[in-house]
């Protein structure tokens, strides 16, 4: 039987790496990374750095009909949403699974869902799916500890620059440190007010820029939108 880690460049499934650096866990035969090709840049050089390592991880990449979520949004003129998570299913569930089955013979998928996370775990219970983290009862911090204890690098929170389920700080740091990328997701958003809906923004009723703009003049916001809901991307 084949184990396949589903790798996403983040916390929880690197500490899943380390455990089997650190021989707590057997190797897994594939490590896959489905690149939606909106990652934030920090992903893509924290791949990098286990590559160098001698890590071998598989990018999935082409999303759907070879495009990237960023094609995909610019030809739709949509944005990811926090309602309806196609992106997820697109850039992320479908290319991993089709590429699964395509393996031939039985394999165990590996998701890295951490012991605090007994909500996202309802329904996921199947076969041909494990948990190791959850089984080891390894919560977020104690991943922290264990890469640290293989001697790597803490990676920051994965994800897509373009995600509606970023935190305040994510905007404001894509603003400062990635205005070429800033501006894409600027872009997307405008795109989509003006062909579909103006209540469909990336955080609920208000444009990104009046947002971040808005935390830069330090205005006191009446409404928190910096909810630590994760998307459902379970790669992390
Ligand atoms: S990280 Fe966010 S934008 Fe990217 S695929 Fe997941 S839910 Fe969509």
């Amino acid at each position: 039987m084949k184990t396949i880690l589903s790798f996403g460049g983040g916390v929880n499934s690197t500490a899943i790496l380390a455990l089997c650096s650190l021989k707590e866990l057997p190797w897994p035969d594939l490590i896959i990374f489905s690149d939606t090709g909106a990652e934030w840049p920090h992903t893509y050089k924290y791949i990098d750095y286990l590559e160098k390592k001698g890590i071998q991880i598989t990018r999935l990449t082409g999303g759907d009909k070879y495009m990237d979520l960023i094609e995909f949004c610019q030809l739709k003129k949509i944005i990811p949403s926090r309602v309806n998570r196609w992106c997820t299913d697109h850039f992320k569930r479908i290319p991993i699974n089709y590429f699964v089955r395509s393996l031939n013979g039985d394999s165990e998928h590996w998701i890295g869902f951490d012991f605090g996370e007994t909500k996202r775990m309802e329904g996921r219970r199947k076969k041909g799916f494990r948990f190791p983290l959850f089984e080891l009862r390894i919560d977020r911090i104690g991943c922290e500890k264990i890469i640290r204890k293989a001697g790597w690098g803490v990676p920051k929170k994965s994800g897509c620059f373009i995600c509606p389920f970023q935190r305040k700080s994510q905007w404001i740091e894509l603003k400062k440190n990635h205005p070429d990328l800033w501006k894409i997701a600027v872009d997307l958003e405008r795109e989509q007010v003006k062909y579909h809906s103006k209540h469909m923004t990336y955080i609920k009723n208000m444009m990104i820029e009046k947002f971040v703009s808005d935390l830069d003049a330090q205005i006191e916001l009446p409404f928190d939108f910096s909810l630590d809901q994760k998307c459902e991307c379970y790669f992390d």
